[in-house]
């Protein structure tokens, strides 16, 4: 574990590219014990200066969809161009069964394997909150070791979703064809949020379907409302199992690249997802202060009971503890 006589030399290790020192950095700052927040925190001051050149994908899709061979495919091919890639796997194991999802070994063999990649699953636990935080720390990780590709994967589910989309650059959105995942795909607004839809298992019988599906979305995004005026999200097809299109795929997330280098949009992206993340976490950490504090808590506590009991509505409970706690803070 690092400590902070090691900082310096974690530091060095870790700019080097090495994995050992890596996965020692991102322990840390997953670490929840309260004796690490300030190593981590210093850490994090020190790698800063040495982020933001990799490419940050956000890749999401149902399970099933193929998201694991779709990343070993793509990882590979980024291999093969000489890139280092690193994954992130936001794994919503169940909180009752402490499962994993993602986590298994048996997922992306060759990448794991590989020497230029690296794989980290985050376990969220059931808890989303936390999880964007420590997702995008990561990332800065990730980025000052040398990776050249940060790629943050989830399950495509509610506001999972949501969360890697303000994380990453480019949001790629993993699809199947029929059993009506289109229609899902549409109804849950992934599309608005989508730089690049993916239509994939585009091999064998599945291809008529995959064209058909492809039309489908094509259509609805031509009344959809546009992220970026200069972007309209295409709809490509591939096959992760048999390894085709993914070239094609990487292209099209470069040409995303160039277009948001036109007018420094990336960089008001970037500047925007953090300005929206440090707002969250001060409210967030503001928040459990002052419900660490025993008199709050109970306030709380007893407004909660007041309500249950019928004694007092929600809206008369809510005042009186936000009045209490304002009382509070302005002595
Ligand atoms: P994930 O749950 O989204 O990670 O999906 P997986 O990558 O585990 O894939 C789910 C199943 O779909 C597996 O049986 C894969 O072999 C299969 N699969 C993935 N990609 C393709 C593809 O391009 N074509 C076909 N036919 N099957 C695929």
């Amino acid at each position: 574990m690092i400590n902070a006589d090691r900082l310096d030399g974690a530091v060095e290790r870790l700019l080097a590219g090495d994995r050992v020192a890596l996965a020692q950095a991102m322990t840390l700052v997953e670490s929840t014990f309260p004796a690490h927040q300030g190593l981590a925190s210093d850490l994090l001051d020190r790698i800063m200066p040495h982020t933001g050149r990799a490419k940050r994908v956000g890749i999401t899709g149902v399970p099933g969809a193929g998201k694991s061979t779709f990343l070993e495919a793509l990882g590979g091919y980024l291999l093969t161009c000489d890139m280092k890639v690193a994954v992130i796997a936001i794994d919503p194991s169940s909180p009752l069964s402490g499962g994993s999802i993602l986590g298994d070994k048996t997922r992306m063999l060759m990448l794991s394997r590989a020497q230029n990649a690296f794989i980290r699953p985050v376990p969220t636990g059931g808890y989303l909150g936390g999880t964007s935080r420590r997702t995008r720390e990561l990332m800065l990780l990730c980025e000052a070791a040398g990776y050249d590709v940060v790629i943050v994967e989830t399950v495509g589910v509610g506001q999972s979703e949501v969360d890697i989309a303000h994380l990453v650059d480019c949001f790629l959105s993993l699809q199947l064809a029929g059993a009506g995942d289109e229609l899902q795909g549409i109804k849950k607004g992934i599309m608005e949020m989508a730089d690049i839809i993916v239509i994939n298992k585009d091999d064998g019988d599945n291809h008529p379907q995959v064209m058909m599906t492809r039309q489908m979305y094509q259509a609805a995004l031509h009344i959809m409302r546009r992220k970026y005026p200069a972007w309209s999200p295409p709809v490509l097809t591939c096959s992760a199992l048999q390894q085709q299109g993914i070239d094609d795929i990487w292209r099209c997330i470069e040409d995303f690249y160039r277009q948001m280098a036109l007018d420094n949009q990336l960089d008001a992206l970037r500047k925007r997802q953090y300005l929206e993340s440090m707002h969250k976490q001060i409210e967030e950490n503001t928040l459990q202060a002052l419900f660490a504090r025993g008199d709050i808590q109970d306030r709380y506590q007893q407004a909660l009971q007041q309500v249950e009991n019928h004694c007092l509505s929600p809206r008369a409970a809510v005042n009186s503890v936000v009045n209490y706690i304002c009382e509070k803070i302005s002595d």
